[in-house]
């Protein structure tokens, strides 16, 4: 974990209005100005949505806070016919910094397969965003074993085709779906298995330094109860929280990994 900074990330999922967004924003920037927080040591980031982001860019300039933001969902495509979706380019005007991708509920709601989220991906480092690549198995799946196969799966496909310095920029998120929004966290072991098998691959698509830059974050049910005991984890560089981020007094806690 040295070399990489850790990254505690948001996801406010569809939630927060745009108002609602300003006064979360606010809160948890006092609650980490409390904490005396180490951005340099500890990135903080919030995935809202699409509507927030224009309130959040102009609140987190107003008060100059070092806390980025990103969004949860992006097009593979620039510009053109096709309505309700959002370009990068939009998305890099209003100062994101990062985009989540093929999240499970994206992959399950929405049909999203590894090839969408491959372009996709490849639209976002195109124009200066960073993917989190959402990852991992549903129960079933973990119940038969194939927890690692399956992950890394979904790793080759995400990836496919892109260089080593775009994979060099992406983050990784292990987030086995039985996880998500469920109170079952995985245990540390759990997590570190997946995540170290990520690495492993990483290194053989590319190289050790492509591997070692690259931040694994674990996702799926994770508190201040759970992080700390998650972080000691060689392979989990940080965590992609959802139903505690939107508490900014918790997910400030996560941030201290306690
Ligand atoms: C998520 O939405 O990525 C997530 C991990 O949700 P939760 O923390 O609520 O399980």
């Amino acid at each position: 974990t040295d070399a990489r900074t850790p990254l505690i990330a948001g996801n406010w999922k569809m939630n927060l209005d745009h108002q609602e967004a300003i006064h979360t924003v606010q809160k948890l920037a006092w609650a980490l100005k409390d904490a005396k927080h180490d951005f340099s040591a500890v990135e903080v980031t919030v995935l809202a949505p699409f509507t927030d982001l224009r309130s959040v860019q102009t609140l987190v300039d107003a008060d100059k806070l070092e806390l980025t933001y990103g969004a949860q969902d992006v097009s593979q495509h620039v510009s053109g016919a096709y309505t309700g979706e959002i370009s990068p380019v939009f998305l890099s005007k209003l100062g994101v910094t990062y985009v989540a991708i093929g999240h499970s509920e994206r992959r399950q709601y929405h049909g999203e397969d590894d090839a969408l989220v491959n372009a996709k991906s490849k639209a976002a480092l195109a124009h200066g965003l960073i993917p989190i690549i959402c990852v991992g198995e549903a129960l079933e799946i973990r119940k038969a074993g194939e927890q690692v196969s399956y992950t890394l799966a979904q790793v080759d496909g995400a990836l496919e085709g892109l260089s080593a310095e775009d994979a060099a920029k992406v983050v990784i998120a292990y987030e086995p779906v039985w996880a998500i929004g469920t109170g079952e966290v995985a245990t540390p072991q759990d997590a570190q298995e997946v995540a170290g098998a990520i690495r492993a691959r990483l290194a053989e698509l590319y190289s050790a330094e492509v591997a070692d830059a690259v931040r694994v974050l674990y996702g799926g049910s994770v508190k201040s109860s759970s992080i700390a005991e998650l972080m000691k984890e060689q392979d989990v560089d940080g965590a992609l929280v959802g139903g505690a981020s939107l508490d900014p007094e918790e997910f400030a806690k996560i941030a201290r990994f306690q």
